[in-house]
């Protein structure tokens, strides 16, 4: 018997506040506005579908932003929070936490670090990336006045440190006085990083680290340049600079690599996870190689982070990941997304522009010239029963699960296509 009808057997009536249908409206009363919705609410999942409020299914090749790796209930998820809800949920770090050391040990032998530290998200994880680097800059460089390098268009996250660390004016404004010691500089330019770098140098304003993404994600899913990422990376070497990637999008598989700077064929010093990293449960990481560790007790921590919960279920992401081969759909998949998307670019070559990405996250660029906008095109997919999410006024982007099929990447293009013409 569900609840709703044994309370009506003992109300008879109004069961009403059991299940009252959801009003955005109300939503809109209670909940601060901090982000432009589109209006549906999401309500079930399963897989890469999802089903709205009004019973209306959806292709989800939004995954929670890149999140949800596993896709929608996934049974690797439902046995693992299940499992953790019933041994152990949570205690504190005050303690040895078995499933934190495990999933430190995953990360590790997995990537080329040598120590993690857990958070619960993206921003956290890169706020303490920032004050690792400069705790490294005052006690082994020994520069007072540490500067980080982060790129125009860059996303780091929300946080006072990171919204800084941020390269876009429109997620700063309003909220000055900013954290000193960034500087910015244009993406995949080596010639004007070298100048930077000497010109702050004249200054005595020295670079302690750099901080950048190996393919941007909400700034246009730009992936990195081989050889500017290899001449950054003899920089770093032979100035003593720390190379720090922020892997939040891209990393844990989403580029058909484990990590984003496995495309660029360099290894940084520091990087970060969260996104993917526990397929939607919150997590952030951490990571660094052993030289640069030098966080002592006391200097960071996190309440929540590293507890049982989010490690326990984020190692049975990784470990599915690694069982079910996913990096092999991911690479699969992703190609034949990106022929299918240029294959529609070719009917509308007055309003598509370049299809670029790696492995399941690919942006579809719309000509500066065309009037249609990322958010109208992602407007128009939803009518058609498939979400999307832009990356900029210009770019929509495609990250679905890792674990989606040639079928559903199918059904996706012929979405897609249909909602394009519905536009046109
Ligand atoms: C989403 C994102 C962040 C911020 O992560 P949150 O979990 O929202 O704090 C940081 N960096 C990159 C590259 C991201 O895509």
């Amino acid at each position: 018997m569900s609840l709703k009808t044994l309370i009506q057997s003992v109300f008879p009536g109004d069961a009403s506040e059991v299940d009252s249908p959801f009003k955005m409206a109300d939503f809109d009363e209670y909940v601060m506005h901090t982000y432009a919705r589109f209006p549906l609410a999401l309500e079930r999942g399963a897989g890469c579908t999802v089903w709205d409020s009004e019973g209306r299914e959806y292709l989800d090749f939004v995954a929670g932003i890149a999140t949800c790796t596993l896709g929608h209930a996934h049974p690797v998820m439902v046995e693992a929070v299940t499992r953790q809800i019933q041994t152990l949920h949570h205690v504190s770090n005050l303690y040895y936490i078995p499933a934190q050391g495990a999933l430190a040990q995953w990360l590790v032998e997995h990537s080329c670090a040598d120590r993690a530290f857990f958070c619960n998200s993206g921003a956290e994880a890169n706020e303490g990336a920032i004050k690792l680097a400069r705790k490294y800059a005052h006690t082994v460089l020994k520069i007072d006045n540490p500067i980080i390098l982060t790129a125009h268009a860059s996303f780091h996250g929300r946080t006072l440190a990171t919204v800084t660390a941020t390269g876009q004016p429109k997620y700063q404004k309003n909220f000055s006085p900013l954290v000193p010691g960034f500087h910015y500089i244009p993406y995949n330019d080596i010639a004007v990083l070298e100048a930077t770098i000497a010109e702050l140098d004249k200054d005595q304003r020295q670079v302690a680290a750099i901080m950048l993404e190996a393919l941007q994600g909400e700034g246009g899913v730009r992936p990195g340049d081989l050889a500017y990422f290899k001449r950054i990376r003899e920089i770093c070497d032979e100035k003593g600079i720390l190379l720090i990637l922020d892997e939040v999008q891209v990393g844990m598989g989403r580029t058909a690599k484990l990590w984003g700077y496995e495309n660029l064929e360099i290894e940084p010093d520091i990087f970060t996870s969260a996104k993917g990293l526990g397929g939607g449960i919150p997590i952030g990481a951490l990571l660094c190689k052993s030289f640069c560790n030098v966080f002592e007790p006391g200097d960071h921590a996190s309440t929540f982070g590293g507890n049982p919960f989010a490690c326990g279920v984020a190692l049975a992401v990784c470990k599915t990941l690694e069982r079910d081969n996913l990096l092999d759909n991911v690479y699969h998949q992703g190609r034949q997304l990106r022929r299918g998307l240029r294959m529609i670019a070719q009917t509308h070559p007055d309003h598509i522009g370049e299809i670029r990405g790696w492995g399941l996250i690919t942006g579809l660029e719309l000509k500066a010239d065309s009037p249609l906008t990322a958010p109208d095109v992602v407007k128009a997919a939803i009518a058609e029963g498939l979400l999307l999410v832009p990356a900029g006024p210009k770019v929509v982007r495609f990250v679905p699960p890792l674990i989606v099929t040639a079928d559903e990447i199918d059904q996706a293009l012929v979405l897609f296509g249909r909602a394009l013409t519905g536009l046109l």
